[in-house]
């Protein structure tokens, strides 16, 4: 390209010398215009970054590095009557100069020298975009610079695009800058939205910025608007009319604020992101104000009750955005540590895992929703789980034990699962929140014991939600939506959302009002030890919603129920947010199915079963071995004991059917007056050994230790014995070192006095079956 020129210069020499004095400096400017390099990044500072919601609507605008508010605005987002009241005011020949208006520049300079000081600029547009761009001292060899800058300006940029750079760049007063923030700042609009009267009164503030700005000095403002709308109204761009209906426009008297409405995630996605300056989120700005609303009218009674913060996170299943977070009943309260996210921090969810492991019990086989679970004590290497109400319950349904939340049917299920338990599942769903080894957290994990986040736990939650496949939540619609894993089958997920929908169940609030108009939503909910914690998440198959009540100094306080405190506000965001059509629910896979089971044990009906009730299972997975408790006997008619294939011969016999319990639980049940059947004895005469289970020893362990304290007296240092048989036995034997030292009832608790040495203890019920333990005392 360095040719054309040479070639045009030595044309002009030739053809004509005289020409070529003037013109030969034209073209070296012009070459130097293109050739200088030009500082095009000093257009574009570092803008305010703005967080938007899923529709586009400002959520949070942070100041850009430099303290400015710089809401950068395209050319089709700025109204055209504010270029035009612009371009009238400033630059009436801005469309037609090439950056510079000589005739604008003599007349400047005959009236500074008149008035013996600068009243006039003589700035085109073009100049003042050069000069906001980079600005300088007002000098003459600065205005020669500003000069050169505007024609360099002009060479690579349309009139349009200067412009918009004129918008963007220009002072409106204080630490606003461009018409973006000031839309937004004094009128509390974007910049497209203005009126006639307020694009007037923006056209004049970058004039005198501190003059002019409407907060400061209305009488000025006023006047300089009239002056704009007057040399609008000159030169016919608008009526008399209009021009009068602007005047009447009344003037802001103060800033507004800039949206900040989702502090807490803003905070941490401008952590996360520092060098973005647009966070496009995944948040619906009116479920975020309805859940921040929601969250502060139920808070506002329970701070009487030293209840002083909560936290909800909405995520739409289908693509697992976050809908809503809310960190804290009030940003700005600090006393009450408003700051802290709530939905971000690691708190223990008491029972809000429980639904995980009976879904992992189904997926596995091991139970289906009326198998029976014991609910007993039992003992895991000196682990004793206990109940939340400090009882048992001898048998319970898995449903039961579910939506009662019952903490040793699950502390039991858990050890069952054993390496297919919760720990490995909650690693590989997400939760990010279990840096120890298994061991550290041990069967209490299913309880509570280890910590997760309202933002993690409700993402788990919704796995449930999208039949067993489990992804990572997302923040930001730029977020790659994640194929996701499927952790459990959609038949368990589905048996387990049809259980947590059930509206009977103790972890309802007293209060019915928040139920009354409930959509069906599967729900659970957990309270941590010692009553810091409340939570309640819940799933339709459109929303998860996960809500968490306490304090961040991690203060209890009794009223911390999850079912008190936290499921009335889940109640109330789904009341709002669902229609209450039933059309709406989960449809049933062809993996469940329905069938019969046995009123009494929930296993498959066998012939002896008198009473059966429906179940949801999973055909060949759910366990199907058919009712063992209903078993028929024979009972001799004459002594009414029972005979066996063995001694029946030659006897007249009634066929009985009898309720026969595990022995796992039999004699629990019997000490603790639950109503079991006695089944008669065996017959006497009869020489047949008996089958069947044997006693099984509860205390002590086998190769148990025991030391004897020799300060304490030894009657109260006596060791229990105790055993658990069928109900078909009546009466136990103790051994100990191959002595009898009782016989009578199984119910019966038996104490020995400790010898030193080591000991052999037999037990035997009074068919003749036995079980051993060994055990020393020191
Ligand atoms: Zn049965
Ligand atoms: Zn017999």
């Amino acid at each position: 390209m360095n040719n054309i020129p040479r070639n045009i210069f030595n044309k002009i020499k030739t053809t004509n010398p005289k020409l070529s004095f003037f013109v030969f400096p034209i073209l070296l400017c012009i070459v130097l215009i293109w050739i200088i390099p030009f500082p095009k990044e000093k257009l574009t500072p570092p803008p305010s970054t703005i967080v938007l919601d899923r529709n586009g609507k400002m959520l949070r605008v942070f100041l850009a590095p430099d303290e400015m508010w710089r809401i950068p605005v395209s050319a089709n987002k700025i109204s055209p009557t504010l270029k035009k009241a612009v371009i009238g005011y400033e630059d009436k020949y801005f469309r037609w100069h090439w950056g510079i208006n000589p005739v604008a520049i003599i007349r400047a300079t005959i009236a500074n020298i008149k008035a013996g000081r600068i009243v006039q600029g003589g700035s085109t547009l073009t100049m003042q975009v050069a000069r906001m761009m980079e600005p300088k001292e007002r000098t003459i060899p600065n205005k020669l610079i500003e000069m050169f800058r505007a024609l360099q300006l002009e060479l690579r940029y349309s009139k349009d695009e200067i412009l918009t750079f004129y918008f963007n760049l220009a002072p409106y007063g204080g630490n606003i800058v461009g018409v973006g923030a000031a839309s937004y700042l004094y009128f509390n609009k974007s910049p497209d939205q203005l009126s006639l009267g307020e694009c007037a009164l923006l056209a004049t503030i970058p004039n005198s910025p501190n003059q002019y700005r409407p907060d400061i000095d209305m009488s000025s403002t006023q006047k300089a608007r009239a002056k704009v709308l007057g040399l609008l109204r000159k030169a016919g761009k608008i009526s008399s009319q209009q021009f009068k209906e602007a005047l009447s426009e009344p003037i802001p008297d103060r800033r507004f604020d800039l949206p900040f409405s989702i502090p807490h995630l803003s905070t941490r996605l401008v952590q996360m992101y520092p060098h973005a300056s647009l966070l496009e989120t995944t948040i619906d700005g009116k479920i975020q104000q309805l859940a921040t609303a929601i969250l502060q009218t139920h808070l506002t009674p329970l701070q009487r009750q030293g209840i002083n913060n909560g936290a909800i996170v909405i995520i739409e299943n289908q693509n697992q955005q976050v809908l809503a977070m809310v960190g804290s009943n009030d940003f700005f309260d600090e006393p009450n540590q408003g700051q802290v996210n709530g939905a971000i921090a690691p708190r223990s969810p008491g029972s809000a895992l429980k639904p995980f492991i009976y879904a992992l019990g189904m997926e596995h086989g091991l139970i289906a929703p009326q198998s029976l679970l014991y609910d007993v004590p039992v003992e895991y290497s000196g682990y004793r789980p206990i109940n939340y109400d400090e009882t048992y319950h001898g048998v319970v349904t898995v449903e039961n034990a579910l939506i009662r939340s019952l903490n040793v049917p699950a502390v039991n299920l858990t050890a069952q699962l054993g390496e297919n338990g919760i720990y490995y599942f909650l690693k590989e769903a997400w939760i990010s929140t279990l840096p120890k080894p298994k061991e550290h957290y041990g069967l209490s994990l299913i309880l509570g014991g280890c910590e997760v986040t309202l933002l993690e736990l409700t993402n788990l939650y919704s796995g449930l939600a999208n039949g067993g496949k489990f992804r990572s939540y997302r923040f930001l619609k730029t977020q790659l939506e994640e194929p996701g894993q499927q952790l459990l089958s959609e038949g368990a997920c589905y048996i387990i959302s049809e259980m947590l929908s059930q509206l009977r169940r103790p972890d309802l609030p007293a209060s019915w009002e928040f139920s009354m108009h409930l959509p069906k939503i599967a729900w659970k909910t957990g309270t941590s030890y010692g009553h810091r914690d409340a939570w309640s998440i819940g799933y339709t198959p459109q929303y998860t919603i996960g809500v968490w009540v306490g304090n961040f100094d991690g203060k209890g306080a009794p009223a911390l129920v999850g079912a008190e405190v936290a499921a009335p506000i889940l109640f109330s965001l789904f009341t709002a947010l669902e229609n209450s059509s039933d059309d709406r629910w989960f449809v049933q896979p062809t993996s469940v199915s329905r069938r019969q089971v046995c009123a009494v044990s929930g296993m498959p009906l066998s012939k002896n079963c008198a009473s059966a009730k429906d179940e949801l299972y999973l055909p060949g997975i759910s366990p199907n071995q058919e009712c063992n408790i209903h078993q028929l006997i024979l009972v001799d008619k004459k002594s009414g004991k029972r005979l066996c294939s063995h001694c029946r011969i030659g006897r007249k016999y009634a066929e009985k059917i009898v309720e026969q319990w595990p022995v796992e639980i039999a004699t629990w049940l019997a000490r603790n007056g639950y109503p079991i059947e006695k089944i008669p004895e065996h017959f006497a005469g009869c020489s047949k050994l008996a089958s069947g289970e044997k006693p099984i020893i509860r205390s002590p362990s086998d190769n148990a230790e025991f030391k004897i304290r020799p300060t304490v007296a030894l009657k109260y240092q006596k060791i229990l014995l105790d055993a658990s048989v069928s109900n078909r036995s009546k009466k136990i034997f103790w051994f100990l070192n191959g002595k009898l030292i009782y016989s009578g009832a199984p119910t019966q608790k038996v104490f020995v006095t400790p010898k030193i040495g080591n000991h052999n203890l037999m037990c035997m019920d009074d068919e003749g079956r036995a079980s051993e333990v060994k055990f020393v005392v020191k």
